[in-house]
Order: C-alpha cells, then sequence, then structure tokens
C-alpha cells in the first residue's frame, strides 16, 4: 500500500502529472468526472490532445508550469460545469525528460458556485452589503463637505503672509485632504461592492476604453516611479459593460502599482484570441504568497494596512458579469500578471439572446 496513487485516485478533484512537454505522466481516478477522460487513456499523451472542451483547451493552452496559477473556465465536457483550475509547479526537478514538473489540479466548483449565488443573500457579503450601504451612503456627504471645506481653507491659508504658523497649519490641512480623500475612496469602494450588480452591456471599443484607464491612472504611476509598456492591438467592437470594465482594469492597475513600491515596470496587453479578449497587465512587483493567491477574491482579505480588499471582487463580478475569467501568475517577489478574458459578443446575438432587449 505504498502506492500513492491509491491515495490520489480517492480525492475528489482531478489531478493531472505533467511532464516539461506537457506529456501527462499520471492521472487520477476523478479526471473522469472533471475532464470526461479515463486516466489510463490519457497517460502519455500531450495534455492538449487529451481536453475535449474548447473552452478549457484554450485556456490551458498558452499557460507555462513555472509559477503557480489558479483560473476558472466553463466548460461543456463533460457536461456544463465550472472547473477550478489550480497549476502547482514542483519545486524538486531532475532533469530527466519524463519527470514531473507540475500538478494540474481540476476542481468542480459549479455547485459552490450555483449555491455560492443563492447564498450571496446570506452570505458575508450580504450582511457587508445591508450595514455598509448605508454606513458608507451617510458618510459620503460629510467626506464631501470636509474635503470641500478644507480645499477652501487651504486656499485662503495661502493668502495669508508668510509665517512659521501658516507653514504649519498648510502642512496639515495637506493631511487632512489627502486622508479624506483615501476615506472617501474607501467608502465609493463599499459602495460599489454594496451595490447590486448591474449589467449594461453596449458596443465598445475595448482599446480605447484600456488607453482611458491608463490615462487615468498615468499620474499616479508616474509619482510612484513606474514605467508603462502597452501593447494594444485593436480589439472588434463587442458588446461590453464599460463601467464594469473601466473598474475592473483600474482596479489590475491599482493593484499592479501597490505592488511595486520602489516603483518598477508595468507591461499592458490587449490582444484578441478566436472569439476572446484577452488583456494582461504585469508587473514586476512584490508577487504574491500562495496563501494569498487562495484568498484574494475573498471579500476584505487585503494583505496592505491601508487596504479594503474590496478590488479584487470588484474586478471578479465584473469579469463574471461578461462571463469572462481571471488568470493570476504570480511569483513572491518577481511579479504578478493579471488576465482578463472574456468573450467577445457581437450587438445581433446578444439582442436575440438578451432577456432585456424584448
Ligand atoms: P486591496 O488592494 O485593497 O488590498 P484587493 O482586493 O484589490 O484589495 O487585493 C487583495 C490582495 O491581493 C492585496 O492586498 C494583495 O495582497 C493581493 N494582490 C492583488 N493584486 C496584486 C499584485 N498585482 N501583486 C501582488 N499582490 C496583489
Ligand atoms: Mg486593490
Amino acid at each position: 500500500m505504498n502506492d500513492l496513487s491509491v491515495f490520489l485516485n480517492a480525492l475528489p478533484d482531478g489531478i493531472v502529472a505533467v511532464s516539461e512537454q506537457n506529456v501527462v505522466l499520471f492521472a487520477n481516478a476523478a479526471v473522469y468526472d472533471t475532464l470526461g477522460v479515463l486516466p489510463n487513456s490519457i497517460t502519455g499523451l500531450p495534455l492538449s490532445d487529451c481536453l475535449k472542451d474548447q473552452n478549457l483547451m484554450m485556456q490551458l493552452d498558452k499557460t507555462g508550469h513555472e509559477s503557480f496559477l489558479t483560473l476558472e473556465a466553463d466548460v461543456s465536457y463533460p457536461r456544463k460545469l465550472k472547473l477550478r483550475i489550480r497549476i502547482v509547479p514542483l519545486q524538486e526537478k531532475n532533469g530527466e525528460i519524463d519527470s514531473p514538473v507540475a500538478l494540474i489540479i481540476f476542481t468542480d466548483v459549479s455547485r459552490e458556485m450555483s449555491t455560492a449565488e443563492d447564498r450571496e443573500r446570506n452570505s458575508k457579503l450580504e450582511t457587508m452589503r445591508l450595514l455598509t450601504a448605508g454606513v458608507a451612503h451617510e458618510l459620503g456627504n460629510p467626506l464631501n463637505s470636509i474635503i470641500m471645506k478644507a480645499d477652501l481653507t487651504e486656499r485662503l491659508v495661502m493668502k495669508l503672509p508668510d509665517s512659521e504658523t501658516k507653514e504649519k497649519i498648510a502642512k496639515d490641512l495637506a493631511v487632512i485632504i489627502s486622508e479624506s480623500e483615501r476615506l472617501k475612496r474607501i467608502v465609493e469602494d463599499f459602495l460599489k461592492a454594496a451595490r447590486p450588480l448591474s449589467f449594461r452591456p453596449s458596443e465598445a471599443d475595448l482599446r480605447k476604453l484600456c488607453e482611458g484607464c491608463i490615462a487615468v491612472m498615468e499620474p499616479e504611476l508616474h509619482a510612484r516611479d513606474i514605467a508603462i509598456q502597452k501593447y494594444l492591438s485593436p480589439v472588434p467592437p463587442a458588446l461590453l459593460d464599460e463601467d464594469l470594465l473601466r473598474g475592473a482594469i483600474i482596479n489590475v492597475i491599482r493593484n499592479a502599482a501597490e505592488a511595486m513600491p520602489e516603483g518598477g515596470l508595468l507591461i499592458m496587453r490587449l490582444e484578441t484570441e478566436g472569439d476572446f479578449f484577452k488583456l494582461s497587465v504585469r508587473d514586476n512587483g512584490v508577487g504574491m504568497t500562495e496563501e494569498t493567491a487562495e484568498r484574494i477574491f475573498d471579500p476584505f482579505y487585503t494583505t496592505k494596512q491601508t487596504g479594503t480588499g474590496l478590488g479584487m471582487l470588484q474586478i471578479k463580478r465584473a469579469m463574471e458579469a461578461h462571463s469572462g475569467t481571471i488568470e493570476i501568475k504570480s511569483r513572491v517577489g518577481k511579479g504578478t500578471t493579471v488576465t482578463l478574458k472574456a468573450p467577445l459578443r457581437q450587438s445581433e446575438t446578444h439582442v436575440l439572446d438578451s432577456p432585456e432587449a424584448k
């Protein structure tokens, strides 16, 4: 009984060990449930030949094995499922051609997802929604007056003759203003997370949208000593909710910026892949530990002193609304690439599909 496969076969998640060349060296019994293939029938074959689902194949096609990666894919084979796919690189490599370099773990999260949707009403999120929507809303107005009054006072102070007192007041006012603005952003984050999601797609030019997001963030990136490289190919116009995507993209950029406290390089890439768009933002910042990568979508999960832990949630909601996915590739100390993918739906099909378009 020292054959580990006995244990691996007892697990509910599909597990596949692959070689450097992406050849399946081992597959456990649960690949039958998750991928619809018999474990014995796929060992020795390239992984790409074993995947019968088009979407899954596309998602896994370009991923390497060098870093931890978690992604989610909607598949229609062997049945309609939502799979969470985790790629876990193996530490020990002995350089032999048939030695495993990574485990790929397929978890069926459809039930988790569908009940998660039902449960949202009672969940942490819904409680938060009720509580914070009220509080955040109430905070908004006084905060705005504080900021406005502080701005006015700052202007008045500037007109006073120079003195030590003036300098001190100006300094303190600057702190009041910047902290109130930070508070305002937190309140806005809470309100966004608390608001029920509305999905209003209209024909959008994604490249323009990306340019706009970069333009908004440019001063902040510049102040942080972060260089920007963008490779934005044109994407055919498609039905997208610009507001949702703008919020998501800005959050991705902001997280990347915050991961590079000493400055760095941010690379944004936009391309079309089949009927999907693929937008990636790469930073060479601090990266994520495995724990962070696992918990990143939990509401309020943050590793930052002044974070709210609501940004990723916003990104996730936006991508889910577009039937899209978020892929996160990260290495501690090296950096992170966040890739957003979603289908580019054309107007005609949407009008037929859309329940609102009556
Ligand atoms: P916040 O930014 O307020 O902390 P988010 O939901 O946006 O909340 O992100 C949650 C956590 O995910 C962050 O605290 C951080 O630890 C991690 N994270 C997100 N993006 C990156 C990134 N590009 N590099 C490193 N860590 C990241
Ligand atoms: Mg954030």
